[in-house]
């Protein structure tokens, strides 16, 4: 959450940082910032709401003030104090020669900032940074070193950070650190960046730095200089970024959202390519570094996510248990850090996180490493931090996500669990045949879904037609659960209306209480076990004159009178079918909102990255 950039260099220190910001817009986007160093001062400007009210405040400034070569920016996801100007960053130490940006949370803040107020800080915001701003200050003041104030500041927090800090008396620099929350430096050519994620700074460079935890650095236009806590000179290796500036466009369409959700098939297309050649032959994966041995002995699979991804996990569970026999535990990462950690060497655990970068998931993740588990990643980013902690990484390979709506990853997810639960299988000499089976319907999964794609005109009617509810219940049985509820999660994330997902059969131990006309049930079929049971319910909701709207690849003729609207999807494979019905319940979540004329990219209160707990 948040979004940070500095810059040193040769251009004009403004226009990279508000071009980076503007490319950290899903982290956070409530109020933003610059801090310019400006002839041996620094300039700060700041704006509540969205970063195009900053340039709008910027372009009122005397250019004389803002032109400089070394700046830091960020856009701000309030944690402490409400999204205002004042509590925007960059923060600043009472005389304002030490100025700011953070992300992540002081959680010792009330303390620090008592004892600063005693020695006489003023403070100004409602923040938790401004906390540090006032500290590493009162350090400079001991020292008049940047690089030894932030080692000896930091030693006093708790929490998590990403720091970006100018001073007055040294110029053209910036000093940064990090712990628990991301921080990259960006190398170039006589000009130097540091921002919270890679599009920030790919379109002038593509050779980046990771810092380690409590590492500082410190980057002037010509030289990068890493410190180890200890002050010792550290040489870090410089990565290749392998991004395009192209993955940043709508390319034409009027949301990323679209645009990403019309990449699916793309998506899976690339996922399959290097690991499924054909039905028969075994699945590859090339970073799964579990032996024949050690699945053998897995007695236990635990998947530890958060949001959509966990959704993606409770389709793991269903699968994974399914083709492999093995139990599977999904928890959100929020709820399984705070019980005993019940793992060991026999226990695989699964953290999925399409960043790669979700603060309780990395908690969880390094609580079940203590314990021996072997922990595989299935992450959108393989230079993250989840990455990084991994035994074994899935890399869901499906490029920049920008909408904060996750779709192309959900759908990347379930994919990297399908090939992972057949990997397994196979290891375990499981039944060919099903196996088999389910790798023809993968490889016939891109196909399937630009016939889905092709259809959207007639989803978009139906979300018309039911944008003017503020209540809607999906429900499904078996694996297709988790589709209702992600696709509830879509439309409340987007459209701000009121959308829960249900297990069908849990329809009448409550929820049928509230059905009448003003509910719109929508439901989810598939030809398979689960069919005519979630038809009896279907008929239960019909009788209590709710709306009913179906997604199926079937729909038999005695029901069809059921359905005031229904969407059919391509024949598929039940075990598959959530990977097409959710595409279905994508577009309509993004039409209604788009009907409705939301901010569809960037919905109010979230972020795309959750780097906090
Ligand atoms: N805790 C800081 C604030 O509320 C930073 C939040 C963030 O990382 O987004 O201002």
């Amino acid at each position: 959450m948040c979004g940070i950039v500095g810059y040193v260099g040769y251009q004009n220190a403004v226009d990279v940082l508000i071009d980076g910001l503007r490319h950290l817009e899903y982290r956070g986007y409530d109020s933003s910032g610059v801090a310019l160093y400006n002839g041996g001062k620094i300039n700060v400007y700041k704006a509540q709401g969205k970063l195009q009210n900053l340039v709008d405040e910027l372009k009122k400034q005397d250019p004389s003030e803002i032109k400089s070569n070394a700046g830091i920016g960020h856009i701000r996801w309030a944690t402490h104090g409400v999204p205002n100007q004042i509590n925007a960053h960059p923060q600043t130490c009472n005389c304002g020669g030490l100025t700011l940006v953070h992300n992540g949370i002081i959680e010792n803040y009330a303390e620090l900032k008592t004892e600063l107020e005693n020695a006489g800080c003023k403070f100004k915001s409602q923040t938790d940074t401004e906390v540090a701003a006032h500290l590493i200050a009162y350090e400079y003041a001991k020292t008049k070193d940047l690089i030894s104030a932030l080692k000896n500041a930091v030693k006093k927090l708790k929490g998590a950070w990403a720091f970006c800090v100018m001073h007055k008396n040294e110029p053209d620099c910036i000093v940064a650190t990090r712990k628990n929350a991301p921080l990259l430096i960006g190398v170039g050519e006589n000009e130097n960046f540091l921002a919270s994620d890679i599009p920030a700074i790919i379109k002038y460079t593509k050779k980046a730095i990771y810092l380690n935890d409590d590492q500082i650095t410190k980057i002037t236009k010509d030289k990068i200089e890493i410190y180890n806590p200890d002050l010792t000179l550290s040489q870090n290796k410089v990565e290749f970024l392998p991004f395009e500036p192209m993955a940043l466009s709508k390319m034409g369409y009027k949301h990323y959202m679209l645009k990403e959700i019309h990449e699916q098939p793309d998506v899976v297309r690339n996922i399959l390519q290097d690991k499924i050649f054909d039905e028969i032959s075994d699945i590859k994966l090339k970073d799964v570094k579990l032996t024949k041995e050690e699945i053998k002995n897995i007695k236990r699979i635990q998947i530890i996510a958060c949001g959509t991804s966990l959704h993606a996990g409770l389709v793991g569970k269903y699968v994974m248990e399914e083709l492999t026999g093995i139990p599977v535990d999904v928890e959100a990462s929020s709820e399984y850090i705070y019980r005993s950690t019940i793992a060991d060497k026999n226990t695989l655990v699964i953290g999925i996180s399409q960043s790669g970068e979700t603060a309780d998931t990395i908690t969880a993740i390094r609580q079940v490493k203590e314990k021996g588990a072997h922990v595989l990643i299935i992450t959108n980013r393989n230079e993250s931090m989840l990455a990084r902690l991994s035994d074994s990484l899935l890399h869901v390979n499906a490029g920049i996500e920008v909408s904060v709506a996750a779709t192309k990853s959900y759908i990347a997810q379930l994919i990297s669990i399908y090939l992972l639960a057949i990997f397994i299988a196979e290891n375990l000499g499981k039944e060919k045949s099903i196996l088999n089976n389910i790798k023809h319907e993968l490889l016939l999964l891109p196909s399937k879904l630009e016939a889905i794609l092709s259809n959207a005109s007639h989803i978009r009617d139906v979300a018309k037609k039911y944008s003017g509810y503020k209540n809607f219940i999906f429900i499904a049985r078996g694996i297709n659960y988790p589709t209702a509820l992600e696709g509830a999660l879509k439309l409340k994330e987007i459209s701000y209306i009121n959308a829960t997902g249900y297990p069908a059969g849990e329809l009448k131990h409550g929820p049928i209480a509230m059905l009448d006309e003003t509910m719109p049930v929508l439901a989810i079929l598939n030809e398979g076990r689960v069919y005519d049971k979630v038809m009896s319910n279907c008929e239960e909701a019909y009788a209590r004159q709710a709306k009913l709207i179906g997604v199926a690849n079937y729909i038999d003729d005695k029901h069809k009178q059921l359905f005031d609207d229904y969407i059919l999807i391509p024949e598929i494979l039940d075990m598959v079918s959530p990977a097409l019905n959710v595409t279905v319940l994508q577009l309509l979540a993004y039409y209604i909102a788009e009907y409705l004329g939301k901010d569809v990219d960037q919905p109010r209160n979230l972020a795309k990255s959750v780097t906090v707990e």
